[in-house]
């Protein structure tokens, strides 16, 4: 006799191919029912044999999607309705509910080989993307996570794309960022009036111009980038003064792991972490007998360690294909997050780059690359941002609804409810009004995200912190309590919380 059970997925299960698996599950175990998202996470309905509903249950927490994250999953009996067939619902928006959204993910070896075959209807497509991999956290505007709520709205699907998005057998079953040259975002080369350069490959031209040694500043996942070949001492010369950075190490790309293994020791572990979906930047030590065409001194001055990455996404590839490696910088002044859009970014890097490769998918919120390195075989985090945010950290104890600010240097801040901390992705260093403002942006944005009101702000005891003045004058405004942490008391708190170490009883 068939029974029927209601099931709740939590954690990260949205936009990461959750509700295909748990169609082709359905469809693999002749279960009746259907799957939808809500801002809770997922709900799911299944109907038959009560043998096949364990199956099922055993196999949502057993073999997920790769970039699923289940925190919990929760099961309640109900009566059979008889119900025949599968369906996948349209997303549902509770009040009050809550979901994790996943980070941006590097792109995945399938899109890889799609994008190289002359052949595929994407080759040389700097925006593919599947359920697997590509922009998220950077892209959504709110939750439910659903095309509509990311900047990819202004893109409909051509039908090759609907027939895809559609096809439960095919990866990009519901991969909301879907995209081909028909019908998604673009890219091309500008000059710094904004005119557009060249007809042809724009990816190619920008090659071009950075083998003559010119600076291109390039729009990427979360923000711009200054790049230029890292091998030739005048364009990083030329960087530097441009850029008013005396001595500061630049990050680098390589092509391939190979090609950055030419200049860099990279060991096992640090080159896991480099070829991760995370692929953040790796401070790694730099070769003595470096080959031709590595890095030049003038990239880490007086520096045995060098900041390497690999590219992450589709343009990035293609960008550094056959390439030297480059210098690929943060694009912004000094110290601020990274710019998102184009205009800004010819406004911001003018008298820098020379020129610009744009593209037309908007970047709603920045997301800087992240820096980390290996320490005794574990991953030390020195800059938690792109391919980490906005995964929270698991607190010991569950928290009030509140948004804690960070101290004054390599500032992010914290909202938190529940069992859930939200660490925003890096922001900067708190001195100047830009950064001030993208600081509010990002609380504005993580508080929208994961449906947190803040009742209490939490701010470093120094008073002269920007940070802390901040939160003094939000909870003045906004009527809310205020806790104020001595410095060195946060550090160790929050190491406890990263650590899962048991909290004390709250005085
Ligand atoms: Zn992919
Ligand atoms: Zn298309």
């Amino acid at each position: 006799m068939n029974t029927r059970r209601r099931i709740r997925a939590r954690g990260v299960v949205q936009g990461v191919g959750f509700r295909p698996f748990v169609h082709g599950l359905a469809a693999e175990l002749g279960l009746a029912g259907h799957v939808g998202n809500d801002s809770a996470g997922v709900f799911v309905e299944i109907e038959g044999p009560p043998a096949a509903l364990d199956a099922f249950v055993a196999a949502l927490s057993a073999r997920p999607p790769p970039l699923a994250r289940i925190e919990a999953i929760e099961t309640e009996d109900m009566p059979a309705l008889g119900e025949t067939g599968f369906r996948i619902l349209e997303s549902v928006a509770l009040p009050g509910a809550r979901t994790l959204v996943s980070p941006d993910i590097a792109v995945c070896d399938d899109c890889l080989r799609e994008m190289s075959d002359p052949a595929d209807r994407r080759h040389r497509y700097p925006f593919i993307n599947c359920t697997h991999c590509g922009p998220r956290f950077t892209i959504i505007r709110d939750v439910p996570y659903d095309r509509p709520a990311t900047t990819m709205a202004d893109f409909p699907l051509c039908a090759d794309c609907a027939r895809e998005y559609a096809d439960p057998a095919n990866r990009r079953y519901h991969a909301q960022p879907i995209a081909c040259p028909v019908c998604g975002p673009q890219v091309w080369l500008a000059d710094p009036s904004g005119a557009r350069l060249a007809d042809g490959d724009a990816v190619r031209a920008a090659q071009a111009l950075l083998r003559a040694g010119q600076i291109v500043a390039v729009k990427g996942i979360g923000g711009f980038h200054l790049a230029c070949d890292a091998s030739n001492p005048v364009a990083v010369r030329a960087l530097r003064a441009r850029k008013g950075r005396a001595d500061k190490p630049f990050a680098v790309m390589a092509a391939t792991l190979e090609a950055a293994r030419a200049f860099a020791q990279i060991d096992d572990d640090e080159a896991r972490l480099m070829t991760g979906p995370e692929c953040p930047i790796v401070v790694v030590g730099r070769s003595r007998d470096a080959g031709p065409s590595s890095p030049c001194a003038e990239v880490a001055p007086g520096n045995t360690t060098l900041g390497v990455m690999l590219p992450y996404t589709p343009l990035h590839h293609l960008l550094l294909e056959g390439l030297p490696p480059l210098v690929m910088t943060s694009g912004n002044r000094s110290d601020t997050p990274m710019v998102t859009g184009n205009a800004e970014a010819l406004r911001e890097m003018a008298g820098i780059a020379d020129a610009f490769l744009f593209h037309n998918r908007d970047i709603h919120i920045w997301c800087d690359d992240s820096v980390t390195r290996v320490f005794e075989g574990r991953e030390l985090p020195l800059r938690r941002a792109r391919g980490y945010a906005p995964f929270p950290v698991r607190l010991p104890r569950p928290a009030p609804p509140l948004l804690a600010v960070g101290g004054e240097l390599k500032a992010t801040l914290c909202v938190a409810e529940g069992g859930h901390a939200f660490m925003s992705q890096h922001i900067g260093d708190m001195e100047r009004l830009e950064t001030l403002d993208a600081f509010a942006r990002a609380a504005e944005h993580l508080t929208r995200l994961f449906r947190i009101t803040p009742e209490t702000l939490v701010c470093d005891r120094h008073p002269g912190y920007l940070s802390a003045r901040w939160a003094r004058e939000q909870a003045a405004a906004r009527g809310l309590g205020l806790i104020d942490v001595q410095h060195h008391h946060a550090h160790i708190a929050a190491v406890m919380a990263e650590n899962g170490a048991p909290a004390g009883e709250p005085e």
